[in-house]
């Protein structure tokens, strides 16, 4: 019985840090879009990078 009660706490605290993790990365997603290209850093303000966009989406 107390394993029951340990697979019950391992199976919340695997879903609250999985939740964690993807609100994380939306945020910094969203960061990310709003500050420009992530790989060279170019000022897009949300739009496509004009100078690696295609890259960009193969590696997405
Ligand atoms: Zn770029």
């Amino acid at each position: 019985m107390v394993l029951i009660w340990i697979g019950i706490a391992m199976g919340i605290l695997i879903g609250i840090i999985l939740l964690r993790k993807i609100f994380k990365s939306g945020k910094y997603e969203r960061f990310s879009i709003n500050a420009g290209c992530r790989r060279c850093g170019y000022p897009t303000n949300g739009m496509s990078c004009p100078r690696c966009g295609e890259s960009q989406r193969k590696t997405r």
